[in-house]
């Protein structure tokens, strides 16, 4: 299945993709598919962020080749066993072409392409080879990072977690492979992150059990699995796209 949340009549809708039409729900599709009858052209939607998140629960360092351009950052006990965990809060969501706006004490604004998990079920304790039992979807997200508050802040709260500093969409998805997926980053249409979710260190099934084994995961949460190498500097007036293969590309606006 392929999912899409909207906004229909002023209010947050989720449907389900079929081709270039959108059949409308009357809740979340977690449990079950309630149709309200109604589609809409996908062209015509003003599409949201795919989740309903009560918190972001993100990677950080699951690219090997990020983790060496990042080394200043990377302390002596990173362990690929012990994933670093981080939040970001549902003010930061953004939607796809949505814009992207860093305060003006902010010096760096950085892009990080990354695959979104979002969970259908509550889950806590789980364990890995259940794990992708406990998934809605798959979709792209960029963890904008105000890298200089990051970094001078000493831990990562206020830097990544900016209002609109998570976009993601357009679509969800059931229907991919998420340890198989070539996920590409361009800056006004160049190239800039170019990998595949198989260079993941720890892999959505291991993630989602490592997060469950502290705290419980509610369905429309979402998980940012982490970006790759080639991380950089966005500034206003710059169009940024994160596509994943099999998903589609999310593209937002720096302003
Ligand atoms: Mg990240």
């Amino acid at each position: 299945m392929k999912y899409v949340k909207l906004r229909k009549d002023g209010r947050p809708v989720w449907g389900v993709l079929q081709g270039q039409e959108v059949r409308t729900l009357t809740k979340p599709p977690f449990e079950e598919l309630c149709y309200d009858g109604e589609s809409l052209p996908l062209a015509e939607c003003d599409l949201l962020a795919p989740c309903e998140a009560t918190k972001i629960v993100c990677i950080g360092k699951n690219y090997y080749d990020h983790i060496q351009e990042m080394r200043s950052m990377v302390d002596a006990s990173h362990n690929p066993e012990r994933p670093t965990l981080f939040l970001k809060a549902p003010n930061a969501l953004n939607v796809p072409e949505g814009t992207v706006h860093a305060p003006g004490f902010v010096g760096r604004l950085d892009y990080e392409g990354e695959l979104a998990v979002v969970m259908k079920r509550r889950a806590k304790d789980v364990p890995e080879e259940e794990a992708l039992d406990y998934v809605l979807g798959y979709t792209c997200l960029n963890d904008v990072t105000a890298r200089d508050v990051q970094k001078s802040d000493g831990q990562w709260a206020r830097g990544k977690n900016m209002d609109g500093f998570a976009p993601m969409g357009p679509v969800l998805t059931d229907e991919v492979e998420p340890d198989h997926l070539e996920l590409t980053t361009r800056l006004n249409g160049a190239v800039v992150q170019h990998s595949n979710t198989e260079l993941l260190i720890t892999g959505v099934g291991k993630i989602i059990a490592f997060i469950t084994a502290s705290m419980t995961l509610e369905p429309g949460d979402v998980i940012a699995t982490g970006t790759p190498a080639g991380v950089g500097p966005m500034v206003p007036g710059d169009v940024v796209e994160v596509e994943i293969g099999g998903i589609g590309v999310l593209r937002n606006h720096i302003i």
